[in-house]
């Protein structure tokens, strides 16, 4: 369902000065997505004191300062050791595309040369105040070959480090502060400002398939040192991986949300196939634990995503047994019109069927929303994170006709 028609600006990305761009010839300690116990670790490794890593996340993350020679508060013997064995480096950015309706992508070449995308969604609501929900990659394509996905069609490649998802966090935040030319020469660092206030672990990959890196960048996420978003605003979304929605129950306390896409395990086998290791009744368990048995004073709810595939999982039928699988779990239901993309064997369900199938929902006392697509004039919209993008031939021409054209410019 496309919701802005307004034409898309094409910017290939001029790479800032002021970032440093990945040098492997230099084999320096990268510190992005390092968290305060692994930075204070790092300190102590070349003879300093673990505080320094909370004033040095400080900078990096509350500051977008990369450059040691900035951070003033310490010593000047410190610049030079960090400046001689330490690196910060967000992943590089290839290419971005900014919609009119204030949705951006990036493309990332990460170390290797693979190539993984972010997506930056603006709410259209003013009384979400302003919201900026970031979607972020955490693998290299996806092992998991969900059925109505582009990014398990590419199949696996490899897992993203923590620089690298937290990067795309980092990058995002300083998309507001360049100017036309991409350039952070001329920023204030004093003035930085956190633009993002929402992320999602929803992007390319399975988060919790790639766990400790995913972990360690939340909790940079969450730390007042570091991004401090309340634990509401950061969200994993998951398609499954039930002995790891245990672990992280234990571990963090954020936002979950789960890919379900289908009621019963016959058609979520063929849908979700992770389905067949963990089926629904673990599936289940795992999210009643995550609510309940885990900090039972929060209050808190999973998300359901349930993208909607005309004819396959969008009857009424299959809404009764949705409501009957979530039974008394504090869920909110996302469905999803799918966005379809090239090769893709499905059809996106009629509004109507959407309206119905949600109807059944909330008079069974859900809450139900129907996601709003945005971006789709940049493939960014839910389904297309990949998308035409997926076709690499495709992409491979466009990205390497408007590296050339930046080369040229
Ligand atoms: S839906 Fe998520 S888990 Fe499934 S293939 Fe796509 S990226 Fe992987």
């Amino acid at each position: 369902m496309s919701t802005s028609q307004t034409p898309v600006q094409y910017v290939p990305a001029k790479p800032a000065k002021s970032i440093k761009l990945v040098d492997e010839s230099q084999a320096k300690t990268n510190l992005l997505g390092m968290t305060q116990a692994q930075l204070a670790e790092y300190f102590k490794s070349i003879g300093e004191k673990a505080f320094r890593s909370t004033q040095v996340i400080r900078w990096i993350y509350q500051q977008g300062v990369t450059d040691f020679e900035q951070m003033t508060n310490l010593s000047k013997s410190l610049r030079d050791k960090l400046s001689a064995n330490a690196c910060v480096i967000p992943p590089k950015v290839i290419h971005r595309q900014y919609s009119d309706d204030g949705t951006r992508k990036w493309v990332f070449e990460v170390t290797g040369g693979s190539l993984v995308e972010t997506v930056l969604i603006p709410a259209d609501d003013s009384k979400l105040n302003g919201r900026k929900t970031l979607c972020i990659s955490s693998q290299v394509g996806c092992a998991l070959d969900c059925s109505f996905c582009s990014t398990g069609k590419q199949g696996f490649e490899r897992d993203l480090t923590a620089a690298e998802i937290l990067g795309q966090l980092w990058v995002a935040n300083a998309s507001y502060m360049t100017d036309e030319n991409d350039s952070l020469d001329n920023v204030d660092h004093s003035l930085w400002a956190n633009n993002v206030t929402n992320v999602v672990m929803m992007g390319m990959g399975e988060p919790l398939l790639n766990y400790r890196p995913v972990v360690s960048s939340m909790e940079l996420m969450l730390s007042d040192h570091a991004y401090g978003l309340s634990k509401r605003r950061v969200t994993l979304s998951t398609s499954g991986v039930v002995p790891k929605m245990y672990e992280l129950a234990k571990e963090l306390d954020v936002a979950l949300a789960i890919s379900l896409h289908a009621p019963n395990d016959e058609l979520r086998n063929e849908l979700v196939p992770i389905n067949k290791k963990y089926p629904l009744e673990q599936l289940m368990a795992a999210a009643r634990n995550y609510v309940f048995d885990v900090n039972p004073r929060h209050k808190k709810h999973v998300t359901i995503e349930y993208v909607m595939l005309d004819g396959v999982n969008d009857s009424n039928e299959h809404a009764e047994q949705l409501v009957t699988l979530l039974g008394d779990l504090p869920s909110k239901i996302n469905l999803i019109p799918f966005n379809p993309f090239p090769h893709a064997d499905y059809d996106k369900s009629s509004n109507n069927r959407i309206h119905a199938f949600s109807n059944i929902l909330i008079d069974a006392g859900f809450v139900c929303t129907i996601r709003q697509t945005r971006g789709d004039d940049i493939d960014a919209a839910c389904g297309q994170l990949v998308g035409r993008v997926a076709d690499r031939t495709r992409r491979s021409a466009a990205w390497q006709q408007s590296i050339k054209d930046r080369e040229n410019s």
